[in-house]
Parts: C-alpha cells; sequence; structure tokens
C-alpha cells in the first residue's frame, strides 16, 4: 500500500479552494436571501391585491343587492297605491257595475305602464246568507252569466267580481273564489285582520294557469263599522281591491333597471306550503354560480307581511379582467423583479470579486516584474566582469596558459556567454513588460539585417553540419524597423531553427515583399512541433519537451520576445509545422509607402 504524503503547496491549494468554494457559497446564500425576501414582499403585496379584488366583488354584490331592494320596493309602493286607489272607490260609492271599474282603471294605462300585472280586481266578501243577493245585483248589472266558481257550500265566498287589464270581463277569472286558494286565502285572511295591503305568496291565476304569480289584497270595510280589533275588521271585510302580478315579469323588470351580467339571483317563496319553493331563478345563475370566485349569498326578506328568500350570486367578472389579473401580474412582476435584483446582485458581487482577484494578479505580476528586473540587473554586471577577465585570461593578460587551462577557460567563456544572454533575455522581458521599450524605427534594408544575421548563425549551423541557405533578393528590401530589436527577433527565429533541427539538416531563410507586407521566411527540416502546442510556444517561460530541448540551452522567452516585438512593429508571426517534418516561422511585417499601417509604438 502506498501512503500518500501531502505537501504543504497541496495542502494550501486544497484550503484555498476549500476557501473559495465557502466564500461561492456565502455569495450564494446572500443573493438567495435577496431573491426569498423580495419575492416575499411581492407575495405579500399580490395577496392584499386579492384581497382588495375580493373587497370590490364583495361591494359589487352588496350594491346590486341594494338595488334590487330598492327597486323592488318602490315598484311594491306603486302597486300599494293602485289598491289604495281601487279603494277609494268605494267610500263613494258601495255598489259599483264592471263599467265603473274598468272606467276608473282606464287612465293608469296598466297595459303600457304595468306589463308585469296581469290584473286589478274587486272580490267581493261574502258569508253564505249573503251570496244570492249577492248574484242577483251581479246579474242586474248585466252580467247573466256571472256565477261563483268552484261551486258548494261554503262558510265565506270571496268571488272576483270587477276586474280590468284581464283578457275580458267573461275571463275565467271572473267569479273565481280565490278564498278556496290557500295561498290567495292566507293573504286574504291577513289583510282583513289587519287591515294592511297584504302579498300572496306564489299562486296561479285560472286565467293564466302556467304562470307564476302573487297577488297583493287590500281590505274594503262595510261602512259605519268599528274597526279596532281584527275580529271586528274580519266581520267588517266588504271585500278586497287585488294585484295580480306575473313574478317572472316582476323580476326581469326589476333587473332590467341595472342591467349587470355578473348579477344573477334566485327568488323563492319562503311560506309556500312546499318551503322555499323557487319562483323564479335567472338564467345566467348557474353559470355564474360555478366561477370559484363569485360571491353567493342568500338573504330572507319581507314585504307586504309576506316571506320571501334570495339567493345572489355575483360573478367575479364584476370586477374589471385587468382588476381581477393584478394579484397575478403583480406576483409575475414579483418573480421577474427578484429574479433581476437577485441576478443584479449576483453579478455586481461576482465582478468585485473578479475586480479584486485581478488586481490581486496585477499586484503579484509587478513584484515579480520588479523581482526579475531587479535580479537581472544584479547578475549582469558580475557576469560581465567575469566575461571581461576570462577574456583578458584567453588573451594572454595573465601568463601563458596550457592547453588545458585555455580549453578550460573557453569552456568558462562559453557558459558565461550563454548565461549573459538569459540574463539579457529576462531584462527584456522586464522591460517590456514594464512598458519600457522604445522603438527607434528607420527604414533600412531589411536583406542587410538578414544576410548579417545568417552570417552571424553559420558558425553554429556548420558545426551541426546544417545547410543554412540565406535566399535575398538582390534589390533592396526596404522596411521602417527599429534595427536592433528587428535584429533580435530575426536571430532568435534562425538560431531557433538551428537549435531544433537535428545535423545535417536544412534551414533556409527567405525575404521578399507581397503586397503590403514585408515576409521573412525561416524554415527548418527540424524536429517540428506538434499542432495543439503551436500556440504555447510564445508563452512566457515555454519549453517544450523534446529531444533536442534536453541538449539545449534556452530560457523558453525567446519566441514571447519575438512576438512581442513583432506586434509592437504592428506585424504577426505566423508558424506551420510537422512533427518530424520541420517549421516554417513567417514574419509578417506591415509595410506602406504612405507609412500608414506601420505603427509608430512608443511605449
Ligand atoms: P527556447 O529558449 O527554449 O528556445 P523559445 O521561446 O525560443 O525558447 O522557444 C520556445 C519553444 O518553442 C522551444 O523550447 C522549442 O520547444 C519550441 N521551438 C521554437 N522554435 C522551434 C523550431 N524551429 N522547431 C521546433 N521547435 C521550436
Amino acid at each position: 500500500m502506498k501512503l500518500r504524503l501531502w505537501s504543504e503547496t497541496s495542502w494550501r491549494g486544497t484550503w484555498a479552494k476549500a476557501k473559495a468554494g465557502a466564500k461561492v457559497r456565502t455569495h450564494a446564500f446572500v443573493v438567495l436571501l435577496v431573491f426569498l425576501a423580495t419575492l416575499a414582499a411581492f407575495v405579500y403585496y399580490a395577496n392584499s391585491v386579492r384581497n382588495s379584488v375580493h373587497k370590490d366583488v364583495d361591494s359589487a354584490f352588496q350594491q346590486q343587492l341594494r338595488v334590487l331592494s330598492t327597486g323592488t320596493t318602490s315598484r311594491l309602493q306603486l302597486y300599494e297605491g293602485i289598491l289604495r286607489g281601487g279603494a277609494g272607490l268605494f267610500f263613494v260609492n258601495k255598489t259599483l257595475t264592471q263599467a265603473n271599474w274598468t272606467s276608473y282603471f282606464r287612465p293608469y294605462d296598466i297595459q303600457s305602464q304595468f306589463p308585469d300585472v296581469e290584473g286589478i280586481a274587486f272580490d267581493r266578501y261574502l258569508t253564505t246568507n249573503e251570496v244570492s243577493a249577492f248574484l242577483q245585483s251581479i246579474h242586474e248589472q248585466g252580467q247573466p252569466s256571472f256565477t261563483i266558481t268552484p261551486p258548494g257550500e261554503r262558510a265565506v265566498y270571496v268571488p272576483t267580481t270587477y276586474m280590468a287589464k284581464y283578457s275580458s270581463p267573461n275571463d275565467k277569472a271572473s267569479g273565481y273564489d280565490g278564498y278556496t286558494d290557500p295561498v290567495r286565502k292566507a293573504a286574504m285572511l291577513e289583510a282583513a285582520t289587519s287591515g294592511n295591503p297584504t302579498m300572496s305568496g306564489q299562486t296561479r291565476l285560472r286565467s293564466a294557469p302556467n304562470t307564476p304569480t302573487f297577488i297583493m289584497y287590500l281590505p274594503v270595510y262595510a261602512d259605519s263599522s268599528s274597526l279596532d280589533t281584527p275580529t271586528e275588521r274580519q266581520a267588517a271585510t266588504y271585500g278586497f281591491v287585488s294585484v295580480a302580478v306575473n313574478i317572472h315579469d316582476f323580476v326581469t323588470r326589476l333587473l332590467k333597471q341595472n342591467p349587470n351580467k355578473n348579477f344573477g339571483l334566485k327568488w323563492y317563496d319562503a311560506q309556500s306550503p312546499r318551503n322555499n319553493q323557487l319562483v323564479y331563478k335567472s338564467r345566467n345563475f348557474d353559470e355564474l354560480a360555478k366561477e370559484s370566485d363569485s360571491v353567493i349569498q342568500t338573504i330572507p326578506f319581507t314585504t307586504y307581511q309576506h316571506n320571501w328568500k334570495v339567493t345572489a350570486v355575483v360573478g367575479p367578472g364584476v370586477v374589471p379582467t385587468a382588476e381581477r389579473e393584478r394579484p397575478f401580474t403583480t406576483l409575475a412582476w414579483g418573480v421577474l423583479a427578484s429574479t433581476a435584483l437577485a441576478s443584479v446582485i449576483w453579478v455586481l458581487i461576482s465582478s468585485r470579486e473578479f475586480l479584486l482577484n485581478r488586481q490581486k494578479q496585477l499586484e503579484v505580476q509587478t513584484a515579480k516584474d520588479d523581482l526579475l528586473s531587479l535580479a537581472s540587473h544584479q547578475l549582469r554586471t558580475p557576469a560581465t566582469v567575469v566575461k571581461q577577465y576570462v577574456g583578458m585570461l584567453l588573451q594572454g593578460y595573465g601568463g601563458k596558459l596550457t592547453r588545458g587551462q585555455t580549453s578550460m577557460l573557453k569552456h568558462a567563456y562559453d557558459s558565461n556567454e550563454r548565461q549573459l544572454q538569459i540574463i539579457n533575455q529576462l531584462l527584456y522581458v522586464a522591460r517590456l513588460d514594464a512598458g519600457r521599450i522604445i522603438l527607434h524605427k528607420e527604414v533600412i534594408d531589411i536583406g542587410n539585417l538578414l544576410k548579417q544575421v545568417c552570417d552571424e548563425q553559420r558558425i553554429e549551423a556548420s558545426q551541426r553540419k546544417q545547410k543554412l541557405v540565406c535566399e535575398i533578393p538582390e534589390h533592396e528590401l526596404a522596411a521602417e524597423v527599429d534595427p536592433q530589436y528587428f535584429h533580435m527577433v530575426l536571430e532568435n527565429l534562425v538560431n531557433n531553427a538551428v537549435k531544433y533541427t537535428p545535423d545535417k539538416g536544412t534551414i533556409t531563410v527567405r525575404a521578399r515583399p507581397s503586397q503590403d507586407e514585408m515576409l521573412v521566411t525561416v524554415t527548418d527540416t527540424g524536429i517540428g512541433i506538434d499542432e495543439d502546442r503551436q500556440e504555447m510556444i510564445f508563452d512566457k517561460f515555454t519549453r517544450l519537451d523534446n529531444e533536442l530541448a534536453a541538449n539545449t540551452s534556452g530560457s523558453g522567452i525567446g519566441l514571447y520576445l519575438t512576438n512581442q516585438i513583432v506586434s509592437l512593429h504592428g506585424g504577426y508571426i505566423e508558424v506551420k509545422s510537422r512533427p518530424g517534418h520541420g517549421s516554417s516561422f513567417t514574419v509578417h511585417l506591415p509595410i506602406n509607402e504612405s507609412g500608414e499601417g506601420i505603427e509608430e509604438i512608443s511605449s
């Protein structure tokens, strides 16, 4: 079993990762809190909006009920007026005729003013022994066929005697004894004993057997009778003036006065023998009652001594759709706003974190650059002194040297030379990163510069038995560059070609103008570079593993510097390479006779 000991670095890395994870969790928690708090506020608000919508529906319901109740009362008061008018006639003359009755009510224009009124009648109240005299007087008045229906012996008869508005005087209602109908009888008794107008429950007229109707009665008393007690009043009853009203037309008319398709009702006769008999139902009732937010309420009420019950419904449509949907839109906005706010906070926290990290990175980088610059400056002076002294020794200033001593000093000299090269490169990197490289551009013949570089590299190439071919045209290749830095560019490229090409290989250097560019290409038959690593060779301190790298001195900053300098000249480097077949580095340098495209960079 292998035991793995954690190094300090890995422990620090793990700790840093854990710390970063905890930070992200804290941020996520804060963002979640903001999201939930905002959402909760919106939910609270949406709920209060919902309550206010409910209140609106409820107050619309109450308003509709008020309208209905006022309408009912004022309409019934009109009928009461008609009753009192009819009863007034009998104070003038107790012996009226059907003709008097019809004439009296003609100005009322019942047909058009009271379309819900089936008829206005006078029903004579008779005890058994009054019947024959009554019939005789009616027959004499011009109604010879008048009979009391239904036939039969009864203690009290209340036949309909005079009628207005009914289809004709020979109508089926004529002579009908309403006292035989328990519903009417109850109302008549109540009216007779109380002396007040009284309303019956639902009944059906002989003339309109399919129409639910209520009848209002007002008693007419015999003259000079005492009317102090119910018994006295009943005994003095001469008859009743009655108004028969079609319930359906009555309610429909009431609802039409304040039409609202979101209001419906059911009207019950609370005193009917069949308890709570339905006498009217609006068509929209069931549909409205089904809706989830509708308000339904049943209210009992009494009019003219009769008990009724109304179940009313108000649908949510009574409140405008936009108003009703406000709770949902508020909630939807809430979700959106909470998400947006949470996202903004997340972005703010993240970007703050990013900026802090970036600032830290910059501080670290600056510290590194300063260290690099300091170290390379401090190294350069002693290394140069070593070079001078070793050079003096090799030139014999220290006396004659043996062959062995000379060889050893040459090795020391070469190593010191490489050391100085690396120190110089480090210095350039430090300057570059600090933005302190200033190009002093001038128009020169690039061909001459290339020849010079080729000559310098030829010794090393020949030591490796390599062929270094410089294909430079005879004519001048003018370009505006900083000669010192561009020399460094060409030197790095040719030197790399030499370094990374095995013995006996070929290095070819070409230069040619192409449109508005100057192209300098260094091609070798060397080890080549994998495609996926071709970009990283331009990174600082990057060396690829290959069989030649181990035996080749290098710092991994040559191409970084080369690339940066070419960029400062406004150009770029193109790499083409195939592992095992060689590489080709082409510098694209902008040239433009007008000077455009050649960037004057002084950093
Ligand atoms: P170095 O000092 O290592 O040469 P460079 O920055 O000049 O640093 O090059 C970076 C890496 O790119 C080298 O280590 C080498 O692996 C690769 N490289 C550069 N030029 C060539 C080339 N002509 N052929 C193959 N590999 C190359």
